[in-house]
């Protein structure tokens, strides 16, 4: 029935009366299903350098699994930046990952640049991501990274959860080697960097097999 007066309202305050419906249509929190296990905590010493590895795409299951041993062989964690398709065909794998103190991200829901999408579509992307990971793990994820990087006034102001971008670009998806990563990343960081990787490359696994234990022999905490 409120959708009803849109007819009458001027076009740019209809489509805030439409879009105030539509959040509240698929409000994920109405059907939230309860985690089955609770996340670990994870403790930091703030005086001591960290350095934050995320990885965007996928997960996938030949090279996410790798990376996920990796990181527990070293006491660390990342952040997944999934894709909402992605989500439920891998659901054990998205579990392991906030079980063992990793954590998931938003990156759309099919990989669609978020700046060049309706609000209807944009909001679509990023609910249906968020949801599929409800569902999947019982836990909300936080954090968006735009993809492609690219993010205007309109996606900061549509979406609650704060976007986030990188420090040091691998360009692992073009290079698709795993020692130009490993050196690309030994020789930029520096404490407090947000590192971008993709965990779909074979490359990328390997590199990620030398880096993290090198990373934390160099005293970072991930
Ligand atoms: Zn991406």
């Amino acid at each position: 029935a409120y959708t009803d007066l849109t007819n009458y309202l001027k076009p740019e305050f209809a489509k805030r009366v439409l879009a105030e419906e539509y959040v509240e249509e698929v409000d994920p929190d109405i059907s939230k299903p309860k985690p089955d296990f609770t996340l670990p905590r994870r403790e930091l010493d703030p005086n001591k350098p960290m350095v934050a590895l995320t990885f965007d795409d996928g997960p996938n299951k030949k090279t996410t699994v790798p990376i996920l041993d990796i990181l527990k062989e070293n006491g660390s964690v990342a952040t997944f930046f999934v894709l909402g398709n992605r989500v439920a065909s891998n659901a054990d794998i998205l579990k392991r990952m906030l079980e063992e103190g990793s954590e998931i991200g938003n990156h759309s829901f099919n990989h669609k640049e978020l700046t060049k999408l309706s609000y209807e579509e944009l909001m679509d992307q990023v609910r249906s991501t968020q949801y599929a990971v409800i569902e999947t793990t019982g836990f909300e994820p936080k954090l968006l990274r735009p993809t492609y990087g690219s993010f205007d006034d309109a996606l900061q102001s549509s979406v609650e959860m704060p976007l986030i971008l990188w420090s040091v670009d691998t360009r692992d998806w073009k290079s698709r080697d795993a020692s130009s990563v490993l050196e690309h990343v030994l020789k930029n960081v520096r404490d407090g960097d947000i590192v971008l990787m993709h965990d779909i490359y074979d490359s990328t696994a390997e590199a990620v097999r030398l880096l993290v234990p090198e990373l934390v022999s160099k005293g970072y905490q991930l």
